[in-house]
């Protein structure tokens, strides 16, 4: 057992509410450890919400069905498909039946049926505002795949859809849900290595498949920096434990035959009022999976930190106690914690109002890229 699984396992058997990060016990980021049935709402206390995942593609094949297969408070419900072929493969696998199968025809008529409390947006980028928006006015809670939309415009849109419904809205952010980032999170915004001076965040891959809707500039909204960025900027945000005010990018092209009218790797740097700084790689070009911290009395790194596919490692100039992950999936808690906050009716930790921030930061992004120059980040709705 390595000093790492003895840190974990120590943190499981002190498990207790206590543990739970102040300042987060309003949403539920370790739903196993923080669910309190008590208060939940009775129509919805002795049953597992039923989720229904629109857009059978990678993720939700290799992810979130899997992940519904062991969350406590939630399961796969129903399917949305524009495939014949898939609708009867997923219904044979995860039992679902006719009933709860639809297309990209008959979705709004989600709101006849019952066993669908959830909405989970799983299309391409360009889909997202549209389908989240009619899973509000069919009556549905809505959890949409990232980024929330395609600029902040966007998810101002959605926003107000999901206040009119009276319904909650997550954004798939599974790292709000990480033992490693929380614990990071935790780090660095109450202080615990004294103040912030700079933070380094990065991810990419090779993408090189033309003609595929995130290499189109309409449909994956520009590239790396749709896809990857949001995952750099919250560790960073997150970490400072306050909002960037001003942003300089620079866009880098290697292959405008492949990537037409988007950049293939985007670097940006964040400034902040306390006086720290960021710097942001995004790249469908290199390959980096990393987060790094350096403050006035230490350093913390995640690395690996953000893909789905790999385990977060945390470590740093002192040693952190870092919970257990309850799954190999990491969705799973993100959708356990969804499910409680609609049971409990209470603040979602992964919010549209978090994934309108990202997009916020996106947009000035662009902009600076652009112009040529620093920007200023707008906020507020
Ligand atoms: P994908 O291309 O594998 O799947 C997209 C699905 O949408 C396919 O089943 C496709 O048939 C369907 N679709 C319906 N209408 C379409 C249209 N007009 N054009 C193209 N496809 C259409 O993509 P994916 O990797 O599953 O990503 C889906 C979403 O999930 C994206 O928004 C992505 O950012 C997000 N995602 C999130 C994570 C995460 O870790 N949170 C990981 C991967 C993907």
């Amino acid at each position: 057992m390595d000093r790492r699984e003895v840190l974990k396992k120590g943190a499981v058997l002190a498990l207790g509410g206590s543990l739970l990060p102040s300042g987060l016990l309003s949403a539920s980021p370790l739903p196993h450890l923080a669910a309190d049935l008590q208060c939940a709402r009775p129509s919805l206390q002795n049953r597992k919400l039923g989720v229904a995942l629109v857009g059978l593609g990678n993720y939700s094949t290799r992810q979130l069905a899997p992940a519904l297969l062991e969350t406590e408070h939630c399961y796969l419900a129903g399917i949305v498909t524009g495939t014949p072929q898939k609708a009867k493969e997923w219904s044979d696998k995860y039992s679902i039946p006719e009933k709860n199968i639809y297309n990209y025809q008959t979705f709004d008529r989600l709101r006849d049926n019952p066993d669908i409390d959830i909405v989970y947006v799983v299309l391409p980028n360009f889909m997202h505002a549209e389908y989240s928006i009619r899973a509000f006015e069919a009556g549905k809670h809505v959890i949409c795949e990232k980024p929330m939309g395609l600029d902040a415009d966007e998810c101002k849109r959605m926003l107000a859809a999901r206040d009119k419904a009276g319904k909650k809205l997550q954004v798939g952010y599974r790292l709000y849900y990480q033992p490693d980032h929380l614990k990071a999170v935790e780090v660095g915004s109450k202080g615990r290595l004294g103040k912030t001076k700079m933070m380094e965040s990065g991810l990419g891959f090779r993408m090189a498949v033309p003609g595929i809707w995130r290499l189109d500039k309409n449909k994956g909204g520009g590239g790396a920096i749709m896809d990857l960025g949001v995952y750099c900027i919250q560790s960073v945000r997150r970490f400072a434990g306050e909002l960037p005010r001003s942003v300089s990018a620079q866009g880098y092209n290697t292959n405008p035959d492949l990537f037409r009218g988007i950049y293939e790797t985007v670097t940006f740097q964040l400034r902040y009022p306390s006086g720290a700084i960021s710097n942001c790689t995004t790249s469908y070009n290199a390959y980096v999976d990393r987060f790094y911290a350096a403050c006035e009395k230490g350093w913390l790194e995640i690395n690996p930190s953000f893909n789905a596919g790999r385990v977060p490692d945390l470590k740093g100039s002192e040693e952190w106690t870092v919970d257990a992950p309850v799954s190999s999936y990491q969705s799973m808690a993100q959708m356990d914690a969804f499910a409680l906050d609609i049971k409990n009716d209470r603040m979602v930790l992964a919010s549209g109002e978090e994934g309108l921030i990202d997009l916020q930061i996106i947009d000035a992004v662009k902009q600076s890229m652009a112009r040529g120059k620093e920007v200023e980040i707008i906020y507020g709705r």
